[in-house]
């Protein structure tokens, strides 16, 4: 079964997520559990932990189909150490938030090198990040995302999925989550039924469909390999809709988190349900 929803808006409380997400016809959701464009965000009360417990039932959504994203501010593998601990300790208050939420996940980006340390040094700090946050925290499961490979970016290549992975000290609370619109201008093509089996093959080899714990499902406006992030809503990029249908009739994308992060909010409804259509 295929759990489809969107990155709704948590604006006036973390509550009003799942209640975004059901106004959309939702089975799963994104979110931020604070501000994404800042570090500190206020710490979340008793209260509104309860409400959201609260509404996540009414919405009749279980908590593994909820993949909250941290800020777009942490950089786990930034070169200068002073600013990768900054980056760990709002990390490490993402997951204590995810965990009073009750919830089992959180999707992050790699990191950075900022043209300062080699590709491979990045993932080794990305790797330590990773595993001092598994040793300080318990229950949440880290979801790395794999990325267009804009500026500086790691993520571009499974192979630096792969390795994050095997050099985790943890292989159980690790995962990863694919964006299509990133897969696809990170050179990797779906288009076509070959195409698609080819690429989730080398998945399949190179990380391991064991570890695939969510799925961002955009368009793109960029071509393949341009490795430039831009999101378009479904079917109306250069992916189409093709690439959708092989993923709504493939069974390795049952029962995780499949999160719309397309551009116009307004047709979210529709596009959940013409995913839906897609099933054969
Ligand atoms: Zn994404
Ligand atoms: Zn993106």
């Amino acid at each position: 079964m295929k759990f489809v929803g969107a990155h709704v808006s948590a604006s006036g409380g973390v509550f009003n997520a799942p209640i975004n997400a059901t106004k959309i016809g939702a089975k799963a959701f994104a979110l931020f559990t604070k501000n994404q464009r800042q570090w500190e965000g206020k710490s979340l009360t008793q209260e509104e932990i309860d409400r959201f417990k609260a509404e996540l039932e009414k919405a009749q959504i279980l908590p593994k189909h909820v993949l909250p994203h941290d800020s777009y501010l942490i950089n786990l593998g930034h070169p200068e150490l002073e600013a990768r601990e900054k980056s760990l300790n709002a990390f490490l208050d993402e997951v204590k938030r995810c965990e009073a939420l009750g919830l089992d996940k959180l999707n992050f980006h790699p990191g950075s090198h900022l043209k300062q340390i080699s590709e491979e040094a990045c993932l080794e700090l990305i790797s330590a990040s990773m595993n001092e946050v598994l040793r300080q925290t318990n229950g949440v499961t880290l979801v790395v995302e794999n990325t267009a490979g804009q500026g500086s970016n790691m993520g571009y290549k499974m192979e630096h999925l792969g390795y994050l992975m095997e050099h985790s000290i943890d292989k159980e609370r690790v995962g990863v989550c694919i964006d299509t619109c990133h897969l696809f201008t990170s050179g990797y093509d779906i288009r076509s039924e070959e195409a698609y089996r080819q690429t989730m093959e080398k998945f399949a080899t190179i990380v391991g469909f064991k570890y695939l714990k969510g799925m961002h499902l955009n368009d793109s406006k960029p071509d393949l390999g341009t490795h430039v992030d831009r999101h378009d809503s479904i079917g109306k990029g250069k992916l189409g809709v093709e690439p959708f249908r092989f993923i709504m009739n493939d069974e390795r994308m049952d029962e995780i988190p499949l999160i719309l992060e397309t551009i116009d909010d307004s047709i979210w409804a529709e596009e959940i349900a013409l995913l839906y259509s897609l099933v054969q």
